[in-house]
This record gives C-alpha cells, sequence and structure tokens, in this order.
C-alpha cells in the first residue's frame, strides 16, 4: 500500500542533510557551550554560527536571536515575557479569533489569572484578519498586539504589514507568529517591521523541541526560564546544541530553491483542489483563493465527518488532518473555519491537506482516486443526509458523541 503524507502543517520529516549537521553535536561534540575550555567552544560556536545564520535569514542581528525549546515556547515567551515587563504601561492585548492555541491560551491564561485585557478580534469569510477591527480594538493602555503571519489551519495569509504599520504609529509592540511561513516564504523582520516574531524547526524539516524567537533589539521581555545565563540571560537552561544546529541548517537549506518549491507545491495543490471539486459533489474550500499558502487545502465535504474520512483515508495509507492536529481527538469544530461563520455541522467535515518538500504527483493521484470512494461510501451510511432537518439532526447526533467522549 502507498504511503501519502500530507500533514506538513503538523510537522515535517527531518531532512537527510539536517541530521547529518546535527550527528556531530549528539556525538562527540559533546561539550557544554559554557565551559571554559576549548573543547566545549566547539559547541559554543556551533550555537553561535548558527544564531548568525539564523539572524541573516531574518534580516535581524545575531542578539535579537534567542533559542528555544520550540515553536509554542517563543510564542509563550513573547506574549508572557512582553506582558509581565509591560504591565506598566497597559493592560490591554489584541490577538484574532483564529491563532494556534499556542497564542490563545497563552492570552487566556493571561486574562483569567493575570487579570490583563484581551481583545480578540473577528475575521472575514475568507479567514483573514479584519485590519479595521485592530484599529478600532486599540486603546490607550494597549500594549501588545499578537497577530500570526499565516494560519495554519487554512494557509491564509495575515495583513502583518499593515497592522505591524498600525502598531508602531500608535507606539505599541507588535508580535507575530510567523510558525506555518518560516521556510516556506522569505520573512523579513525589517520589511514586515514586526518586534517580536517566532519559528519552530520542525515545520521546516528541522528537529522537533526547538524554535527561535526574534526580539527587536530595544524591546523589553522578562524570561520565563529562570536560571544560568544562557541565551545572553533571555532563556537559561544548558543549550539544546544539536537542535540548535538542526534548527539553522533546516532553515537555511529552506531557503535554497525555496521561490520553486512554492512554484511546484502550488501546482500539486491546484491539482489536488481542482480534482477535489471536479470529483466530489458538495465541497467548500476554506480560505482565501490567492492570499494563501502554496502547500495548504482546506475543505468542507458536507454531510461527512471529517474525523470518518480520516479514519477511512488512514486504512489507505493516507496523513490528512481535520481541525489542527492539537484539536483532533475533541469533537469541538475548528476555531478558525467557525471564527470564518462556517456553521458547526459543515466545520465538522472539514479536512486539511499540507503538502511538502517529499509531495509527489503520484501522491496527489492517489488521494484523488481514494478520496471520492471513501466520501462516496461514507455519505451512504452517514446519518446526515441534505436539507435542514437532516443537518440539525446531525449537530445533534455530535453532540450527544461529544457527550459520550
Ligand atoms: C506548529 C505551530 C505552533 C506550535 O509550534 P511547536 O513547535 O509545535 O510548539 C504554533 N503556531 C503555529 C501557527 C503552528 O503551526
Amino acid at each position: 500500500m502507498r504511503f501519502v503524507y500530507l500533514d506538513y502543517n503538523a510537522t515535517t520529516p527531518l531532512d537527510e542533510r539536517v541530521l547529518e549537521a546535527m550527528m556531530p553535536y549528539l556525538k562527540e561534540q559533546y561539550g557544554n557551550p559554557s565551559s571554559i575550555y576549548r573543547f566545549a567552544q566547539n559547541a559554543r560556536k556551533a550555537v553561535e554560527d548558527a544564531r548568525a545564520k539564523v539572524a541573516t535569514l531574518l534580516n535581524a542581528s545575531e542578539r535579537e536571536i534567542v533559542f528555544t525549546g520550540g515553536g509554542t515556547e517563543a510564542n509563550n515567551y513573547a506574549i508572557k515575557g512582553f506582558a509581565f515587563a509591560n504591565r506598566h504601561k497597559g493592560n490591554h492585548i489584541i490577538t484574532s479569533q483564529i491563532e494556534h492555541h499556542a497564542v490563545l491560551n497563552v492570552c487566556k491564561y493571561l486574562e483569567e489569572r493575570h487579570g490583563f485585557e484581551v481583545t480578540y478580534v473577528p475575521v472575514d469569510s475568507y479567514g483573514v484578519v479584519d485590519v479595521d477591527a485592530v484599529r478600532e480594538a486599540i486603546r490607550d493602555d494597549t500594549i501588545l498586539i499578537t497577530i500570526m503571519h499565516a494560519n495554519n489551519e487554512t494557509g491564509v495569509l495575515q495583513p502583518v504589514e499593515e497592522i505591524a504599520k498600525l502598531a508602531k504609529e500608535r507606539g505599541i509592540c507588535f508580535h507575530t507568529d510567523a510558525i506555518q511561513v518560516a521556510g516556506k516564504m522569505r520573512v523579513d523582520v525589517q520589511a514586515l517591521g514586526v518586534d517580536l516574531l517566532s519559528i519552530s524547526a520542525h515545520k521546516f524539516y528541522g528537529p522537533k523541541g526547538v524554535g527561535a524567537l526574534f526580539i527587536r533589539k530595544g524591546v523589553r521581555i522578562d524570561p520565563l526560564i529562570h536560571g544560568g545565563h544562557q541565551e545572553m540571560g533571555k532563556r537559561a537552561g544548558t543549550e539544546n546544541v544539536a537542535g540548535i544546529v538542526g534548527l539553522a541548517e533546516a532553515f537555511a537549506l529552506a531557503h535554497e530553491g525555496m521561490e520553486e518549491e512554492w512554484e511546484r507545491e502550488k501546482r500539486l495543490r491546484d491539482k489536488l483542489e481542482r480534482g477535489i471539486l471536479e470529483r466530489i459533489p458538495d465541497v467548500i474550500v476554506n480560505g482565501h483563493p490567492e492570499k494563501r499558502l502554496a502547500n495548504t487545502l482546506n475543505i468542507v465535504v458536507k454531510y461527512v465527518e471529517g474525523e470518518a474520512m480520516l479514519l477511512s483515508m488512514d486504512v489507505e495509507g493516507i496523513c490528512a488532518s481535520s481541525g489542527s492536529a492539537c484539536t483532533s481527538g475533541s469533537l469541538e469544530p475548528s476555531h478558525v473555519l467557525t471564527a470564518m461563520g462556517i456553521p458547526h455541522e459543515l466545520a465538522h467535515g472539514s479536512l486539511r491537506f499540507s503538502l511538502g518538500r517529499f509531495t509527489t504527483e503520484e501522491d496527489i493521484d492517489y488521494v484523488l482516486d481514494v478520496l471520492p470512494k471513501v466520501v462516496e461510501r461514507l455519505r451512504e451510511i452517514s446519518p446526515y443526509g441534505v436539507g435542514k432537518e437532516e443537518l440539525e439532526r446531525a449537530a445533534e447526533y455530535s453532540s450527544r458523541r461529544r457527550q459520550v467522549h
């Protein structure tokens, strides 16, 4: 049976070349970068070379890059770190309804446990954050705006440059979760005008559990992890040397032939999208037709549950996702799709395909062969029928199932 991995937005395989670059630091170069002897200085140099590489690619300076234990930590550090260090300036934060949980739940925590006030701005039906809503949400006590660069579920690109400009005019710090964009498109912190920006290695063929935060010079931010003086006193703990080397190598490799790879994935994604629409009736494509990552396709297949499609596809060797990886396992529909105004009944029938470096034409042909059969079979046995009454029954059915779980 064919194995087709189309969940690159959840994670990517480690590139062989990245593993090779990491190996010496997992084996013979095991020195602690903070130690004084020459042996350990090899590890120190590897970390600093990696920092320089990442800084150059982001158009930042080396002192503005702090390595973290992944993308979630980078977001936590940016938002909590800034909020705690700047509380005296104000109590209000602006974010959007479609952020990753690594932003949304940080904001919720600040709201519920630390008395910050948070505004969650809406998106339009394409899943694009409303810049006017951000402008209107700004108050005199707003200290931070955090809006993602591209959404992980729909791939929709957000107007971060415009929002960054707005923030700058009002003297507000702007953070962006660029975790889905880094490695797919060039990310230039100067062109974007952002103050804080998160990236994560395992989303661009690097190792899991390592990320980085860009912190613009002059931006005050409290450390999240206290301990030793590593990472210029900003992130304590002995450095994950191999992971950091891997992040930098993977990030550099992703920039080689980046535009060509974007076009290649876009052609395959568009073929998948067209093929599905031709072969399966009652399918909606979610997100903006153009302002979207080239690798991402999010659809709603009406009258079928996403989860059921995933399980059937899994049997055929296809990996995809429904909602985000973190919410599958729960039966709540995607907060991203519901924020776009997609009714719950339909959001339950969502599927996300995300393509990547190792996706081939044959993979797409295989999905176009398997998925129509899967949908046809599920629609035959599904409790979902056509029409309002049936959809209501379906919604009731899902809520019953939710109670069972
Ligand atoms: C994957 C992802 C994260 C979380 O990053 P981890 O490195 O897995 O912790 C955060 N935001 C977005 C948009 C993501 O896609």
